[in-house]
Parts: structure tokens; C-alpha cells; sequence
């Protein structure tokens, strides 16, 4: 255990290490969340013990790069205080009003924290004289040729008399993003990290022809009147000037009067925070009366007329344990990530796909690396990458094993894909992701039959294929640990009731190679029974709309294998129909009794529409999940309630993309973790 002043000078020299990095070379070393989150140990320490107070919780920004002219501002620029919740902020909002000595009806603007880097503008007499970055607030960089490249920074007002400061935020757009680093990649040069680092460093280049080839945007949101000219009182009236000048202001600002109306415009951007054109990590809230403004004042480092409302970070930085491989029903190989467990957006993350073999090349990510985890838009969490402090003993690069981790047989790389496979059909693993993937909700649906009761069926020998299933019997299913008479007797119906299911939900289940739901359905009503699809003519099943010729060959094939063959008559010995029950209205009753939860925009449908299209094919579309949820779509910007409550319950998560299909087929072809 360290002593509070060990500790803190921990904290200094850590924190002035990750600022220097993250401010002077826009190439950070932690994500953000974890920086805060030593500045609010430090903070707090610095309050127990007062004796302790250093520059590092007083001072902006971090040390000036020698690469441009130094440039004094006329006015600090300073940073934000942080609040990382709603009674934080209330709390704020009641500081403000002591502060103003009782004033009432308090108007706020809430706008989006756009993650990218302040910069000040300076006009005189309408004409661009002058651009800084903020530096450490007194002294910024002179960056003005590289700013009259950006091509929404006006580079004259009109006649406006006197001098004028415009502050706002260079940035790029999450599209100009990907685009900057696809280029990025395609010429070998490093990604950026995100796009905050991405617009910092094209903003901060010694040749403003190389800022000039980046997509840089400028959103303007405060103005400083040099001079006194222009008689503004309010934050709404200066966000309109501007804009009559030709800024971009943020148009989702919202100007709300009261804490409680102001609290839940801050929770808006929170729920749409994917869906805003450039990344934002919180929002900023604004006193809107100037005058109150200067009443209010600011502490050396931060206004206290204003305050950022940090969201929850969706970056975290944790240890990769190991990378395992798992083998799924068709063989793939699929390693992923075991990690020290970590809290991301809100929910704990222990394990994250990593794809296959090329991605975990590209990725250079080592077992026994600090790696950072990224949660965010859809619910998947996904391994950014290594955090490569200079210094650190890596272990060695991973390698893709060569035996299967259940059976031992080769794991083998087909031709030009990227996917490795178990080569053994009979792979334990395989055979239970079958058995598995055929009681599945996007196939035949058993209640009850999820991977655990599986894996006990096959070990204890009474399965070996998903035939097998319709042969159980109570009393052998009953003899089984954890299995009573009411459970046993409950499994064994569920199975019996899929017999008579659509031949649809058949071909599903069986997993033949390339049939997904679609085409199941389109074989289905083609043929209608599984005799008819089993004598067709490969020619017959290709002449089949929606059925292309790599389709209509794998399912020939499969319905001749001796083991399908096989297979099907143990499956019909049992009483099953395999045949598809044709629907005469042109809107099949897909969802017939089901209940199917939307949350988030769904493109191409409004709340109501997405709903009545539920309805229409025999569906319900309940306002909450609970367990009798057939599955939850999940849309943009989508109810974080909602999501961790299906995943609690195991209810399918889909992604919108899917929603069409599902509503045309009663299944999805794709699903969210
Ligand atoms: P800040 O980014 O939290 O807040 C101040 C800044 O917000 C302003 O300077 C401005 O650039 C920006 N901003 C965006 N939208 C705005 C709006 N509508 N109105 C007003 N301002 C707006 O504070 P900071 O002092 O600039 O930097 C601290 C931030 O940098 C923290 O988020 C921290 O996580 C990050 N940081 C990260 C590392 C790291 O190692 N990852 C290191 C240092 C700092």
C-alpha cells in the first residue's frame, strides 16, 4: 500500500504522461474513460488532502508543440468541468442558481460534446486574421493555413464592424473517418484511433497542403465580442449570428428552460448518440444568459457557467487472458477472446469474438497484452487492439492452432478463405452445434433445449444426431441429473410438437450448407413436401427463384448423402411430417402467436409501421421483453433496457438489417450477441 502522497505523485506522473501523449501528439496511450478516471482519483485525493494540490487538476490541455507559433488568446480558453450523471448534474443546475442569487426559470442550451479539438478564430473587420488550438488555454498554435483549408470556416463575415473571437470544434465526421482511414490503409500509412486523434492530427500538420486532403468540419459555438460591438445577451442569439455568418452550429442543440427539461435533453443525445453524424462523448450544458455568465464567472480551468455531461465510456482497456477457439456446427474455427472481465457501456464483458485467423494478425493482439475493448452502436463488443507502451515485454504473436481443441483433428484453411475448419465431421463439437442450432429459435424452436442439456443428451449417449431427439423417452430423460418427471415430461413434448412443423423450419435446422431461411422457404413452397424436394432434378431446384446454382448443388447433395437418407426415415419412424403448410394470403401469417419486441428506428419503418407489419403476419409487438419474447429487433440507437434484459433472458437479439426477413420468413438469418 502506498501513502496518499506516494500515490499522488503516481497519479501526476501518470496523468502528465497520458496528456502529453493525447494533446501534443494526438496519439493517446488509454482510452479516455480510464484517463478520467485517474483524474477523478487524483481530484479526490487532492480533496481529502488540500496539502496535496497540484497543477495537474488546475491547468488545461498539455504541453506546446514546438512545431507552430506560439499565440497568446485574448481570453482563456478553457476546459469543462465533468459530471457523469444525472444527480451530478442536477446538483450543478443548483449550484448555478445559488450562484446567480436565487434566479429562476434558468434557460440552458444542451449541445452535443463533439469529440474533436477546440479552436479559436479571430476576424477583424469581417476578415479571418488568425486561428489557434487551445494549448494549455493561455497559449495556443498557430494553425491559421491549415484552418482557411477547412471548408466550412468562412474566411470573411460581411461588414461587421470591430473585433471577434469564434470558438467551436474541429472534427471529422464518423464517414470522413472510415474514408480518411481507408485511404490510410490502402497507402500502408497507421490507422487513427479514432476520430478525435484523426482530426487533431490533420488539423495540427506543419503543411497545410496535407491538412487541406483531410475532411475536416468546423461547428461553431461560442463567439467572443473583442470590442463590445454586437450587444448580444443570450447564447441562442449567438448561435443564430453565427450561423447567419455561415457557421455550422450543432442543429440537435437544444435550448430547454429548468433542470429537469435540461436533464432529459441530455439524456436524448445519450439515446441517440449513434445516430449523430460526428461522435460525441457526453453533452455540454450552457447557461444561455450572458449576463449570468459573467456573474457566474470560472475557476482557473473551467467556466462554471457551463458543465460536460460524460456518457458512460464505451472504451475500456482490460488483459487478454488467452485466445481460445471454438468450433461451431459446420467446423468453423472461430478464436475469440477470453478477457479479464470489464464493465463497457454498462455491462461486463469477459469474452469477444476475434473472427478468424487474419483478423487476429491484423489486430496484433498477444495473450498476456493490455488490449482495449470497444462496445458500442450494435451490442457486440469487439478487441480494438493492443495498448503498445513503449518498454513492455510482449509474449509471442498467437498462433491458430493446428489440432481441433475438441476432437484433435486438423484444423484446415480452405483455398482462398479466411476461415479455418475441423476437418472431422464427427467432431463432438460439431455434432452438438447441429443438435443445437436445430432446436434453435430461428429453427424448429424446442423450449428448452439449449446448449447445456444438449451436451448432457450426447454425453451420456442417448443422442448422437438431431433424429435421435424424437426417440427420447421421459423415463431415460428423467434419470438424468438435474431433470425431474415434470421436466423430463416437459422436454419430450416440446420435441413431439415440433413434428408437424413447416418442412421450412426443417431445412433450417438441418444445416444444409448456403440454405438459410429464405431459401428454405422458397424450396419449401416450391416443393411442399420433403419428398418431392428429395426426387427433383438439380435442374429443377435451380430453376427454383431465389435459388442460385451453389444453393441448389449443396442441397442436391445433401438430400443424397447416406447419412441424411438415414436420418430422415429414423426422423419420419418418430412421426415427423416434414411437409410445408401453404398459405393462401399473399401475407403468410409468419409470426403467427408470436411476440416480437422492436426497439430502436428500424430503417424504412415507423414505430407504427414496424408494428403493423408485425400484426399483419399473425404477430404481436409488446412494449417490453419478458420471457414469451420470440425475439428482440434491434435498431438504431436502440433502448439499452430493453437489450440487456433479452440477453438476461436469452431472448434472440437481431439486427435490423434482418427485420425484413424475418417478417417474410419467420426467421433470421442473422442474430447479435
Ligand atoms: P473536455 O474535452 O472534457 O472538455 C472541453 C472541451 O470540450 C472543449 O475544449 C471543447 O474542445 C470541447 N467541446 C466539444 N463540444 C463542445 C461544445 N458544444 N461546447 C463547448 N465545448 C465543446 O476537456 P479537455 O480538457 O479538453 O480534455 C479532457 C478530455 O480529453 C477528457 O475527455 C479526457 O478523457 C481526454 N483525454 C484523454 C487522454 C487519454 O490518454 N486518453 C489524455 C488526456 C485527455
Amino acid at each position: 500500500m502506498s501513502t496518499p502522497a506516494q500515490r499522488h505523485h503516481e497519479l501526476t506522473q501518470i496523468i502528465a504522461r497520458y496528456a502529453e501523449a493525447y494533446f501534443t501528439h494526438d496519439d493517446p496511450i488509454v482510452p479516455d474513460g480510464e484517463y478520467d478516471d485517474l483524474v477523478k482519483e487524483l481530484r479526490a485525493l487532492e480533496g481529502q488532502y488540500p496539502e496535496l494540490a497540484s497543477e495537474v487538476t488546475s491547468t488545461v490541455g498539455g504541453p506546446l508543440s514546438t512545431v507552430f507559433s506560439p499565440v497568446r488568446h485574448v481570453q482563456s480558453m478553457l476546459s469543462l468541468d465533468n459530471v457523469f450523471d444525472e444527480d451530478e448534474l442536477r446538483a450543478w443546475s443548483e449550484r448555478l442558481v445559488k450562484g446567480l442569487d436565487g434566479w429562476e426559470n434558468l434557460r440552458y442550451s444542451v449541445e452535443p460534446k463533439i469529440d474533436g479539438l477546440a479552436l479559436s478564430i479571430t476576424y477583424d473587420a469581417g476578415i479571418l486574421q488568425q486561428a489557434a488550438t487551445r494549448g494549455d488555454g493561455r497559449v495556443g498554435e498557430d494553425v491559421t493555413n491549415n484552418v482557411r483549408t477547412i471548408h466550412d470556416v468562412p474566411h470573411a463575415l460581411g461588414l461587421v464592424p470591430g473585433r471577434l473571437e469564434i470558438r467551436g470544434e474541429v472534427y471529422l465526421a464518423k464517414v470522413d473517418f472510415e474514408e480518411l482511414n481507408a485511404t490510410q490503409r490502402a497507402r500502408g500509412d497507421k490507422e487513427f484511433a479514432n476520430p478525435r486523434n484523426a482530426a487533431a492530427g490533420s488539423l495540427r500538420q506543419k503543411d497545410p497542403a496535407v491538412t487541406a486532403q483531410r475532411p475536416l468540419s468546423f461547428l461553431a459555438y461560442q463567439l467572443v465580442d473583442l470590442d463590445g460591438v454586437l450587444g448580444l445577451t443570450t447564447h441562442g442569439e449567438t448561435l443564430a449570428q453565427l450561423r447567419a455568418w455561415g457557421f455550422t452550429v450543432a442543429s440537435e442543440t437544444q435550448s430547454v428552460v429548468g433542470a429537469e427539461a435540461m436533464i432529459s435533453a441530455s439524456s436524448w443525445f445519450e439515446n441517440h448518440r449513434h445516430d449523430l453524424r460526428y461522435d460525441i462523448d457526453g453533452t455540454v450544458i450552457k447557461l444561455d444568459d450572458l449576463a449570468g455568465r459573467e456573474l457566474l464567472g470560472s475557476t482557473s480551468r473551467a467556466p462554471r457557467w457551463a458543465i460536460a455531461r460524460k456518457f458512460p465510456p464505451e472504451e475500456r482497456s482490460t488483459r487478454l487472458l488467452a485466445i481460445e477457439v471454438s468450433i461451431g456446427r459446420t467446423g468453423r474455427a472461430t478464436p475469440y477472446a477470453v478477457l479479464e472481465p470489464v464493465v463497457v457501456a454498462g455491462s461486463r464483458v469477459a469474452m469477444a469474438t476475434l473472427h478468424n485467423e487474419d483478423q487476429v494478425r491484423e489486430k496484433d493482439v498477444r495473450p498476456g497484452d493490455l488490449v482495449i475493448v470497444r462496445k458500442a452502436g450494435d451490442v457486440i463488443p469487439e478487441v480494438v487492439g493492443a495498448i503498445l507502451d513503449s518498454g513492455i515485454e510482449r509474449g509471442p504473436a498467437w498462433r491458430f492452432p493446428s489440432a481441433c481443441p475438441v476432437c484433435d483433428a486438423a484444423l484446415e484453411r480452405i483455398g482462398e478463405e479466411s476461415d479455418t475448419y475441423c476437418v472431422n465431421a464427427r467432431c463432438p463439437a460439431q455434432q452438438m452445434q447441429k443438435i443445437v442450432h436445430f432446436a434453435s429459435r430461428g429453427a424448429l424452436d424446442i423450449e428448452g433445449l439449449g446448449e447445456q442439456r444438449v451436451s448432457q443428451l450426447l454425453e451420456v449417449g442417448l443422442i448422437r444426431d438431431v433424429a435421435d431427439l424424437f426417440a427420447l423417452r421421459v423415463e431415460d430423460v428423467q434419470a438424468l441429473e438435474g431433470f425431474g418427471e415434470l421436466s423430463a415430461k416437459a422436454l419430450v413434448a416440446a420435441i413431439a410438437a415440433v413434428r408437424e412443423a413447416p418442412l421450412s423450419r426443417f431445412l433450417v435446422g438441418l444445416g444444409i450448407r448456403h440454405v438459410g431461411p429464405v431459401a428454405a422457404r422458397e424450396l419449401a413452397r416450391a416443393f411442399a413436401t420433403y419428398d418431392a424436394l428429395a426426387d427433383a432434378s438439380l435442374e429443377a431446384i435451380e430453376a427454383i427463384e431465389g435459388i442460385g446454382p451453389v444453393i441448389a448443388q449443396s442441397t442436391w447433395e445433401y438430400l443424397r448423402e447416406a447419412e441424411t437418407i438415414a436420418r430422415i426415415s429414423t426422423m419420419r419412424a418418430h412421426g415427423v411430417v416434414l411437409a410445408e403448410v401453404l398459405e393462401e394470403s399473399t401475407l403468410a401469417s409468419t409470426l403467427a402467436g408470436r411476440a416480437v419486441v422492436v426497439t430502436g428506428s428500424v430503417e424504412g419503418y415507423s414505430r407504427d409501421e414496424a408494428g403493423a407489419a408485425i400484426a399483419l403476419r399473425g404477430g404481436t409487438s409488446p412494449g417490453s421483453v419478458s420471457s414469451k419474447t420470440y425475439c428482440v429487433v434491434v435498431g438504431e440507437a436502440p433502448g439499452a433496457n430493453k437489450v440487456a434484459k433479452a440477453r438476461e433472458l436469452g431472448v434472440p437479439l437481431i439486427p435490423a438489417s434482418s427485420f425484413d426477413e424475418l417478417l417474410s420468413t419467420g426467421v433470421w438469418s442473422a442474430t447479435l450477441e
